[in-house]
C-alpha cells in the first residue's frame, strides 16, 4: 500500500516566480533578462584578482558595514538610512515581510514586476492590482484608497515607462500611514528618482540593484534607502532570519563598482544610445515601441503576433521575453544589448516579419 504523505497538508503552497530562461549556447544572443551587455568596471576585475581567499574562512562583516557606508557616501545620506541585501529581490521580499502586515490589501499595478504577487502569496499578504491606463502609464489617483502598503516599480517593468517624481510624491503624500516602496531597478537608465524624498517622508523606501546598471547580476547585490526607522525595522527582521546574507566577495566588489563613476556613466550612455537606435529601427519595421527609460524596449508589431516573433527568434538562438498575459500578449520585452547584438537581432526580426 502506498504510504500517505501526511506532511503534505502542512506544506506552504506557492506558485513560484518564473524568471527568463538562462540558456547556454555559444552563439546565443540573450536579450531576455535585462542583464547589462557590458562587463563590470575594470576596478571590479582588479579587486577580484587581488582577493585573498583565506579571508573566506571568516564570517563576513555584520550588516555588510563597509558596503553600506560606501553606498551612504555615494548617495550623500547616512549609513543608518541604507540596507544591503542579496539582490533587490532579497531586499524587496524582506520589505514585504517587514512592512506589509496590515489587514488591508497592498496595492500595485496590474502590469508590473511579476514577483510582487508571488511575495504577497508566499507571505499571505492580500493585494489588489490597480489597472494601468490604456497607454500603460500609472494613474497616481488610483493609490488614494485604503490600503496596507504600496509597491511601484519606477520606471515600470515590463512596460519600460517612467512615472514623474511629482506623481510618485502624490502617492507617498496620500499614504502617510503605510510604507510605500519604490523599486528603482532601472532608474539609472534615465528615470526620475524619488531618493531625495526619503528626508521628507519617513514612509518611503527606495530600492535599487547592481544587477542591471552595474553589470553585476551574478554577484547579487541590492539595497534599500529610507528613514532610520524603516532601515532599523528591516535589519531587525533580517537578523531574525539570517545574520550574514552578504558574502565577503560581493561586499568588496560592490564597493569597487561604486568607485568608478566614469565607467558607470559611459556604459549607461552606450546602452541609452543603442536603445534609441534600436527603437527607431523597430518603428521603421512597423512596431509600436513605448518610450523607454530602462535598458529594455517594450514593442508590439502592427500585424505579426508577438508570440510568433518570439518563437522564431528563439529558433535562431535569440532570446527575448514574451508574457502570455491578456493586456500585454501583443508585446515583446527586448533587453538592449551591444550594437552588434542589436544589429543581429534587427536583421533576424526583419527576416521573420518578411515571411508574413
Ligand atoms: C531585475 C529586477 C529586480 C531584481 O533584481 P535583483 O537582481 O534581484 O537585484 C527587481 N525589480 C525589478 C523591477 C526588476 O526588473
Amino acid at each position: 500500500m502506498k504510504k500517505k504523505r501526511e506532511w503534505a497538508a502542512y506544506v506552504r503552497r506557492v506558485t513560484p516566480y518564473v524568471p527568463g530562461e538562462q540558456p547556454n549556447e555559444t552563439d546565443m544572443i540573450k536579450l531576455n533578462t535585462n542583464e547589462n551587455p557590458y562587463p563590470p568596471s575594470p576596478s571590479v576585475f582588479e579587486v577580484h584578482r587581488n582577493m585573498d581567499v583565506t579571508d573566506f574562512s571568516l564570517y563576513p562583516e555584520l550588516s555588510a558595514g563597509s558596503l553600506t557606508r560606501s553606498l551612504a557616501n555615494y548617495h550623500g545620506i547616512s549609513d543608518r538610512e541604507v540596507f544591503v541585501g542579496v539582490g533587490s529581490d532579497d531586499v524587496l521580499s524582506l520589505a514585504f515581510l517587514t512592512f506589509f502586515n496590515s489587514e488591508k490589501p497592498i496595492l500595485f499595478p496590474d502590469i508590473t514586476y511579476s514577483f510582487y504577487p508571488v511575495w504577497a502569496d508566499v507571505y499571505r499578504i492580500s493585494y489588489e492590482c490597480m489597472p494601468l491606463r490604456d497607454d500603460f502609464t500609472i494613474e497616481a489617483d488610483d493609490y488614494q484608497r485604503e490600503n496596507g502598503g504600496i509597491v511601484i516599480a519606477n520606471p515600470n517593468a515590463p512596460t519600460s515607462i517612467g512615472m514623474p517624481a511629482l506623481e510618485i510624491e502624490k502617492v507617498i503624500r496620500a499614504n502617510p500611514g503605510v510604507v510605500v516602496i519604490i523599486d528603482e531597478a532601472y532608474v539609472d537608465f534615465g528615470g526620475e528618482t524619488v531618493l531625495p524624498l526619503i528626508k521628507q517622508y519617513d514612509n518611503l523606501l527606495v530600492v535599487r540593484t547592481y544587477s542591471k546598471s552595474r553589470s553585476l547580476a551574478g554577484m547579487r547585490i541590492g539595497y534599500a534607502m529610507g528613514s532610520e526607522g524603516l532601515i532599523q525595522a528591516l535589519n531587525d527582521v533580517k537578523e531574525s532570519i539570517n545574520s550574514y546574507t552578504m558574502n565577503t566577495a560581493s561586499i568588496r566588489i560592490g564597493i569597487a563598482s561604486l568607485g568608478d563613476e566614469d565607467y558607470f556613466q559611459s556604459t549607461l550612455q552606450k546602452v541609452m544610445d543603442t536603445r534609441k537606435r534600436t527603437k527607431s529601427a523597430l518603428e521603421q519595421m512597423g512596431f509600436d515601441v513605448k518610450d523607454s527609460q530602462t535598458n529594455f524596449l517594450f514593442a508590439s508589431h502592427r500585424t505579426v503576433a508577438a508570440e510568433e516573433i518570439f518563437e522564431q527568434l528563439k529558433r535562431r538562438h535569440i532570446y527575448v521575453r514574451y508574457f502570455a498575459k491578456e493586456r500585454i500578449k501583443d508585446y515583446l520585452r527586448i533587453t538592449v544589448g551591444t550594437e552588434v547584438q542589436m544589429d543581429r537581432f534587427l536583421q533576424a526580426v526583419r527576416e521573420i516579419i518578411g515571411t508574413f
